[in-house]
């Protein structure tokens, strides 16, 4: 990529046809002009467009300085040639290295950002990558005083066209090593980057790739001497170059949609990815999952991974076309979490499945709070035993499956005494203490909630219905001798039970119904008592028929 133009004398030895010669490379140069004006002409039109969409991804941006960079490069190469004078030519190649040298740079960024390490950019480091352009601009626009970038430069009348003939100096080396070396590291990173995943945006990865080796390949050409006329190609391939990145940005929207770094999502993804083989072997898996499934190792098996008896196992021979989602519960360092596992086949072509990838989201506090919500709807939110609703609700299904069923109602006895005695504090106190002794009484079968504001329901099956009155006694006994505590205050309470057996009762309304009744009998007794309703008539544990029915 050398800017001088460096007309190697191809009438070197003494030749008759020196006026041909000459008429040649003047045609030559003239050709060459036209091509580079047009290869300006281009830049400017793609940076045009790369302003239009600078918005669309970052590399964009680069894209417009690199277009820029070209068209000055080739605008001054084109007039450089067109120059005729020493100062002229001198003057343009200046104007050159305000574009050329840094073409290089933006070439590696633009690979860069392409590729997806934006980590390696940012403002402090676009200060290093141009700060070697920058110098070499510097040096050869003030190279007279110092010839640290051209040794020496001067005119040669050889033949009708006069050439620039320069010796090249020490920061001229730099100046090309570095040029060389960010094409060249931008070359290796974008191969490395295609050979690792050749799934990747294919077309476009050639192009680019196509796009950074012709220069180099122009320049290095240009370096041995071998261009023809000894002219630097290097404006005219990017013509080429340049014209691949623009059919590249119309047909595949390079640049103009990021490219997609795989391996940054799947290693940033929250979710943990476990990559299987054909034979459930792990192929690849995620930081996410190294966290959930910390002894995790490629080429593992996917049992010994999960445990053997995860649900998950079974249905992997189940994918084929479509994913399966479910719940599964997994300990995390001791913790339950819940995750969505989502089995999905990876596929070769149509219908060859060449492995499968699981992945899990975490829906441990979704779960948590639906339970929650669940829970919410079936408690009460004093008591925390169940609501009247839920536990109407069960009795509903059971009433119809169970021949032998009992329900016990029962209520505090002068709860409104308590309540204007000891404020409503208080009086949710003896609540939270009747709910609360009554768990170490009644069967774990037994289905009990929180009826009314004090009053208590119980619902009792099979064997354990038959034990009904027994049971209500117990309680009554317990709640009785057991007073409870408020602000160092111990207060007493009763309650009053009524107990109605399923017999012939046709619906459950009816059953509650007679419960209730048998439970104002119990009230009419003198309260902390229990009353069994029978045939109509309830009866005073422990006592004779007392009385008929109520109402
Ligand atoms: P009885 O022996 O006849 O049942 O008399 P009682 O005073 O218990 O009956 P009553 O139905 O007259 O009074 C019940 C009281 O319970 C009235 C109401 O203010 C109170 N109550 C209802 N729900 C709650 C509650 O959640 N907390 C408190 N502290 N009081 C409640
Ligand atoms: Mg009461
Ligand atoms: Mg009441």
């Amino acid at each position: 990529m050398k800017e001088y133009n460096e007309l190697r004398d191809q009438n070197e030895d003494e030749t008759d046809d020196w006026n041909t010669g000459a008429n040649l490379m003047d045609q030559l140069v003239m050709i060459y002009i036209v091509l580079i004006t047009m290869s300006g002409a281009l830049h400017v039109i793609l940076a045009i467009i790369a302003y239009m969409n600078r918005h669309a991804f970052e590399g964009m941006r680069t894209f417009l300085w690199f277009s820029c960079f070209i068209a000055i490069y080739a605008f001054g190469y084109a007039l450089f040639l067109a120059s005729t004078t020493i100062e002229g030519m001198k003057f343009w190649t200046a104007i050159q290295y305000l574009g050329m040298p840094f073409s290089a740079p933006a070439t590696l960024i633009l690979v860069l950002q392409y590729i997806g390490y934006d980590k390696y950019i940012n403002k402090k480091t676009y200060f290093f990558y141009y700060l070697i352009p920058a110098i070499s601009f510097l040096l050869l626009a003030t190279n007279d005083f110092h010839h640290l970038f051209y040794q020496s430069v001067y005119l040669e009348y050889r033949n009708a066209t006069p050439i620039m003939q320069i010796t090249i100096g020490q920061w001229y080396l730099i100046h090309g090593a570095y040029t060389f070396g960010t094409l060249a590291i931008a070359f290796v990173l974008l191969a490395i980057y295609w050979f690792r995943d050749k799934s990747r945006q294919t077309k476009q990865v050639i192009i680019l790739l196509i796009g950074v080796f012709v220069p180099i390949a122009a320049a290095f050409s240009y370096l041995i001497g071998i261009t023809p006329g000894g002219l630097d190609p290097v404006p005219v391939a990017m013509l080429f170059s340049s014209s691949l990145y623009l059919y590249s940005i119309i047909s595949t929207k390079f640049l103009v949609v990021p490219p997609i770094e795989k391996d940054y999502v799947f290693e940033s993804m929250g979710d943990a990815v476990l990559v299987l083989d054909q034979t459930y072997h792990i192929k690849d898996f995620n930081k996410a999952a190294f966290t959930i499934f910390s002894h995790v190792k490629i080429g593992e098996h996917i049992a010994a991974v999960l445990g053997v008896d995860n649900q998950i196992l079974p249905l992997l021979k189940n994918v084929h076309t479509e994913s399966i989602i479910l719940e599964v519960e997994m300990s995390n360092n001791s913790i339950k979490e819940y995750y969505q596992a989502k089995i999905s086949p990876i596929k070769r072509g149509e219908s060859t499945i060449v492995g499968t990838t699981i992945i899990f989201t975490n829906i441990t506090e979704q779960k948590m709070e639906q339970m929650n919500l669940t829970k919410l709807a079936y408690t009460d939110g004093l008591t925390q035993i169940y609501n009247r609703a839920y536990v109407l609700s069960i009795a509903e299904k059971m009433f119809a499956s169970h021949e032998k069923m009992a329900v016990v109602l029962f209520d505090i006895d002068h709860f409104k005494k308590i309540n204007d005695t000891y404020g409503h504090f208080g009086g949710d106190e003896g609540l939270k203490h009747v709910a609360s002794l009554s768990r170490n009484v009644i069967p774990e079968s037994g289905v009990f909630g929180r009826y009314g504001g004090e009053e208590f329901i119980l619902f009792l099956f099979g064997k354990e219905a038959e034990a009904a009155s027994t049971i209500s006694s117990k309680l009554r006994r317990l709640i009785a001798e057991t007073p409870f505590h408020y602000d160092d205050i111990v207060i007493n309470i009763t309650a009053s039970f009524g107990v109605a057996l399923k017999e012939n009762c046709t619906a459950l309304p009816l059953l509650i119904k007679e419960a209730d009744e048998a439970l104002y009998a119990s009230k009419k007794e003198g309260r902390n008592t229990v009353c069994v309703a029978m045939d109509g008539e309830y009866i005073k544990l422990s006592s004779e028929i007392i009385a008929g029915k109520y109402g």
